[in-house]
């Protein structure tokens, strides 16, 4: 598996649109968007993490219409001063009901109080991690003060500025940790006693496309004086080759019961192959990362996955490698680490002269490090004849590594078809007609003589 790191960060100036009535006057405010969709614990580089004091804490929140999801923490969650664990955790947020498009959100302070700034803080590992709605605020002391009863009512409503129209959603993007700042650009946002949220489904496709909305503080005065919420402490082995060339860590704040087998068994896996690897997998001027991460995640933020590798760092399905550890727990690492060592250019990205890569290669050559010379002895990408001729070679994994292995071995041993194939996949001039270079055949005619061996 591999997996793109994802950090998206932007500044948007929101110069607000007024919406047409001469009722709802548009405020303006700053919005800072930070959004981390690779984010396995919760942080930000500019916003900090939620308050547990801010004064939205003594308010009351409502929901005006629409209806809380049953599995959601309600309203409550949204200035508890707690944030969720993990990417899918719907007891420590607050999201509307299956289905529904829209709600009103409203708080009381109870009374007018000079806001500087709101942030609202969403997490999720899906398409419910962005945020969609728009911020109206009021004293209730305006003359034509009216409370909404319904979304129906926007529209005309009168008495209420409109203090931003918000929407996080990054284009390709989906899932990870959102936080928008609403600031004023004097430091004041306005005078409110009534804050007013219209949320909207971020993904209206999706019938589950509501909001993860974790925490919405209202801050009055400095935010630097607040106190914030204080993550639990991170746990982690640290280690490195006896050479010192490679350090890597392994993180195990959300899976301490994987701490023994880590240290006793996946730790020599690591500090032996990392840099066997390495020398499998050489380029001109190429420099690995000399520093490996690994981190334990639950199963709902791995949405299944038993692992995968981004950039540097390598993310372990917890409840998968608690069932694995006798059985692929280890094999599946080597399979990232090589990931790790590939380095190939991110898809998308311009390439120099050569074909993007194909994704049965990216898959298949860790598959074929992983069986054939990691544990060659337990045969898992061997294929009977049978089906060899009925396979595909580019059906990725390990059929594709067993073509791999076929191709490798039928080739003088010094032809070095593995590292030149991967050099020029990292290099961006992988093509097609490489296979004929290296071998002498092209790659359909060692696939016929691969299905026909
Ligand atoms: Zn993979």
């Amino acid at each position: 598996m591999r997996r793109e790191t994802l950090f998206l960060y932007c500044w948007l100036a929101v110069s607000l649109p007024t919406n047409g009535q001469q009722t709802v006057e548009a405020g303006k405010a700053v919005v800072l968007v930070e959004a981390d969709s690779a984010g396995g614990r919760f942080g930000f580089l500019r916003i900090p993490l939620p308050a547990v004091n801010d004064t939205g804490r003594g308010g009351l929140w409502r929901l005006v219409t629409g209806h809380a999801d049953a599995n959601s923490g309600g309203v409550g969650c949204l200035s508890d001063g707690r944030i969720p664990l993990h990417a899918d955790d719907p007891g420590s947020n607050f999201f509307l009901t299956a289905g529904m498009a829209d709600g009103l959100l409203a708080l009381d302070l109870q009374k007018s109080v000079s806001i500087s700034e709101v942030v609202s803080y969403s997490w999720h590992a899906g398409g419910r991690a962005a945020q969609v709605y728009t911020l109206y605020g009021a004293t209730g002391d305006e003359s034509g003060f009216t409370f909404p009863e319904s979304v129906a009512d926007l529209p005309g409503l009168t008495g209420w500025t409109q203090i931003a129209v918000v929407d996080s959603r990054q284009p390709g993007t989906q899932g990870g940790q959102h936080a928008v700042r609403l600031a004023g650009e004097n430091g004041l946002l306005g005078n409110f006693r009534h804050l007013l949220f219209h949320v909207r489904s971020a993904d209206p496709g999706d019938r589950f496309g509501q909001t993860f909305f974790s925490e919405i503080d209202v801050v009055t005065g400095n935010p630097a004086e607040l106190r914030r919420v204080e993550l639990p402490a991170v746990r982690e082995l640290s280690f490195g080759t006896a050479d010192n060339r490679y350090e890597f860590s392994v993180e195990t704040t959300q899976s301490q019961e994987l701490e023994e087998w880590t240290e006793l068994e996946l730790k020599p896996v690591i500090v032996e192959w990392y840099p066997r690897i390495v020398r499998m997998l050489p380029g001109a001027g190429f420099e690995p990362p000399r520093r490996v991460r690994f981190r334990y995640l639950p199963d709902a933020e791995m949405q299944g996955v038993p692992a995968y590798a981004a950039g540097s760092v390598i993310s372990l399905n917890r409840e998968w490698f608690r069932g694995e550890l006798q059985g692929e727990a280890r094999g599946c690492v080597v399979h990232e680490m090589v990931h790790v060592v590939q380095q190939y250019p991110a898809r998308g990205r311009r390439l120099r002269d050569g074909a993007a890569v194909p994704g049965w290669l990216v898959e298949g050559i860790p598959d074929y490090i992983r069986w054939f010379v990691y544990e060659p002895k337990s045969g898992g990408a061997s294929l009977s004849a049978e089906r060899r001729r009925v396979s595909q070679h580019d059906a990725s994994y390990r059929v594709s590594a067993n073509f791999l292995d076929w191709v490798i071995r039928s080739q003088p041993a010094d032809a070095g078809i593995l590292w030149q194939l991967n050099a020029a996949a990292r290099e961006g001039r992988y093509s097609p007609e490489l296979w004929q270079t290296l071998t002498g055949k092209s790659e359909q005619q060692l696939a016929e003589a691969w299905r026909a061996e």
